[in-house]
């Protein structure tokens, strides 16, 4: 029987990188129906809206999504749509494996970690008020609630996955309230449910140190929303880059898989997006959806690719020469 997922292309990149995808998770066999859905700056003329509530009300229908990225405005114009679109769907997990890629070069090897983010709340609540000329004052708002399901959340992941230990980074120091709730949960948490399972909190700029220093000593990440979105870049370049990390927004009733890249507006159009981190994102989709064959097969067709690495065939990103269209053939070609 065939699978319905929403495939959102998003704007940037988007449409590239969405299309590679789609057309590697069609290569590989799986039977899917795909329902294409409008978001990004490209449709407010139309829509009136960078996030159409249709495109929301279709989601919630259908449970799963493949989301391309959507263009964040700075400092003023519509609200982020990812923030939007996972506060609306309560996707209050972001998940994104960090590993060591065959054939890419970097600093350190074997690395493979899991951000587990909080995604709902903090400073992303987007609570901001003048209080006088030149006086704003932003909040971060934390709640025992999400704070609660996130730690459940990150400690069922570990558990699970037979995965080595739990860190939870913050900066209980300084926001005593706020980020001391999120650790007090997380603590709680272990200590009732979870014992068995190593568990550490680093106060956050002495866990990156740590983390650029020595990051195989890591394994499962929890980090509330802003530490979690800088944390998720910043271990992007441990391994390759941001075209090498894929993620996946879970709820109770939802998933959203999308790359934790953005949009990148220099280079979009040209071809010279790699869209390995949304093909990636659809191979944890495929394994959500139980489509593990395939699933199994795209992995094992990128990894030779990126093994091989002919400059022809990869993207410009991880030293290769190659453009998007380039690595997506051979990612067919390959399975
Ligand atoms: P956002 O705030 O929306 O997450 P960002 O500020 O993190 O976006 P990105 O759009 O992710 O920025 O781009 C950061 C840099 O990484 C840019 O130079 C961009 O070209 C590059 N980049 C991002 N994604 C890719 C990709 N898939 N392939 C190649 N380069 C990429």
């Amino acid at each position: 029987m065939a699978q319905t997922v929403c495939l959102i292309p998003g704007d940037g990149i988007g449409p590239e990188v969405a299309q590679s995808t789609r057309d590697i998770i069609e290569a590989s066999g799986v039977n899917i129906d795909w329902i294409e859905l409008p978001a990004g700056a490209g449709v407010v003329d139309e829509y009136g809206d960078i996030m159409p509530q249709s495109t929301l009300d279709a989601i919630r229908e259908n449970k799963i999504a493949l989301k391309g990225p959507i263009t964040t405005p700075i400092g003023k114009g519509f609200k982020s749509a990812n923030v939007r679109l996972r506060k609306a769907l309560d996707l209050y997990a972001a998940v994104r494996p960090v590993r060591s890629m065959p054939g890419i070069k970097t600093r350190y090897e074997d690395v493979d970690l899991v951000i587990i983010r909080e995604n709902t709340e903090g400073l992303y609540s987007g609570i901001e008020n003048e209080i006088t000329d030149g006086v704003v004052a932003s909040m971060k708002v934390a709640t025992r609630k999400a704070s609660e399901r996130i730690a459940r959340f990150a400690f069922n992941y570990a558990r699970s996955r037979q995965r080595d230990k739990v860190t939870v980074f913050h900066k209980a120091n300084i926001m005593k309230m706020s980020d001391g709730l999120f650790i007090d949960c997380a603590s709680r948490m272990h200590e009732e449910i979870f014992p068995e399972l190593p568990y550490q909190e680093l106060i956050i700029d002495n866990g990156c140190m740590q983390m650029v220093t020595d990051p195989n000593q890591f394994d499962t990440l929890l980090l509330e929303n802003l530490y979690g979105d800088v944390l998720s870049d910043l271990c992007a370049g441990l391994v390759g880059g941001l075209g090498v990390v894929p993620g996946a927004n879970i709820g109770d009733e939802c998933a959203v898989f999308e790359a934790v890249h953005g949009s990148a507006p220099d280079i979009a159009g040209q071809d010279k997006a790699n869209p390995l981190a949304l093909i990636m994102s659809g191979v944890m989709m495929l394994n959500h959806l139980g489509e593990t064959e395939s699933a199994k097969k795209i992995k094992v067709a990128y990894d030779s690719v990126l093994e091989a690495r002919n400059p022809e065939e990869i993207t410009a990103d991880i030293g290769g020469q190659g453009g998007t269209k380039a690595f997506t053939e051979a990612v067919i070609r390959q399975m």
